[in-house]
């Protein structure tokens, strides 16, 4: 397997509390919204503790067990009127530690792109009422991500699933010929030289199907509450409740669904509990990778260990 991404080193804060209740956050490179906010204790934390994230509305995340350590990753809102987000961690009902992150908005510059589609691809956006109805169907077939307790003995560094170009960025404004304003909630992969599609990490396979939209499908939960999702697939070699090994091949990259060319989009996802929030998954993974590979990043004094590629 080919080591498709350079993990770039993320400089995380330390904050101790008390004996035993040191935290250290990436908030070095949380800057604009879709970044996940990635909380590590060097310790290995009870049920009892808890993450509360402010927003416009309030959700709860809980830490998982990494490597003998504690991790809660936070998804940062898309839209959200309040600029600012603030974490807490509680221990039961008492809040032991608490900061408040002001968030970027990316600015369109210029004018808003229009995405060239097919006449079909318009005929289908149209149904408005078909596509809402899918999307209400995935939505419910990922939260049952929630109830899966997937620890793999050794979690892994997470990989990029193809090491073809980039050629939209996560949170790229479009407009679609019917008019709808959407940002783009993943990243997109050309399809030259490499059509491979790899999964980004070990898992199962929780939706592999075909939608109007997104074409052959597949998501996979890697424990962590983590989600990746891989669209527009060509043909697709596995099914659900498969499980994968980083680097599988799962598929070639196709243009299933409602595409401009034949390109893999790739998105990652936040469990929330009992739904899921998207992230950038250029951040998700450099800042997830970090923590894994450098390890106890922040000792129990709570004095911060520079890290260095
Ligand atoms: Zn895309």
């Amino acid at each position: 397997m080919k080591s498709f991404f350079r993990i770039l080193a993320v400089i995380f804060c330390s904050y101790s509390i008390a004996y035993g209740e040191s935290f250290s956050l990436n908030t070095q490179v949380v800057s604009n919204v879709g970044d996940p906010i990635v909380i590590v204790s060097p310790d290995k934390l009870s049920t009892n503790y808890f993450v509360k994230a402010t927003f416009d509305t309030n959700l709860t995340f809980k830490f998982y067990d990494l490597h003998g350590q504690s991790i809660s990753i936070i998804p940062t809102p898309v839209f959200n009127k309040n600029k600012i987000i603030t974490i807490s961690v509680f221990n039961k009902d008492k809040k032991i530690f608490s900061k408040s992150i002001r968030l970027k908005y990316t600015k369109n510059r210029g004018k808003i792109p229009k995405l060239r589609l097919t006449m079909i691809a318009k005929e289908i956006l149209n149904d408005k009422e078909a596509i809402q109805k899918e999307r209400n169907y995935l939505i419910s077939l990922v939260a049952k991500a929630n109830s899966i307790d997937f620890r793999p003995i050794d979690f892994k560094t997470f990989i990029l699933p193809s090491s073809n170009r980039i050629t939209s960025p996560f949170g790229a404004i479009r407009r679609y010929p019917n008019g709808r304003i959407q940002y783009h909630n993943g990243v997109d992969f050309s399809c030259n030289p490499d059509d491979n599609i790899y999964s980004a990490n070990d898992g199962i396979v929780i939706v592999s199907s075909n939608f109007i939209a997104s074409g052959n499908t597949v998501y996979i939960y890697h424990g962590l509450g983590i989600v990746t999702s891989y669209f527009h697939i060509g043909e697709v070699y596995v099914k659900n409740g498969d499980y994968v090994s980083r680097g599988q091949i799962i598929g070639k990259i196709g243009d299933t669904g409602i595409v401009t060319a034949k390109h893999l989009h790739f998105g990652t996802y936040i469990l929330t509990g009992s739904s899921y929030m998207e992230v950038n998954p250029i951040t998700l993974v450099s800042s997830v990778n970090s923590t894994i590979q450098y390890g106890n990043i922040v000792n129990k004094n709570g004095k911060s260990e520079i890290i260095h590629e």
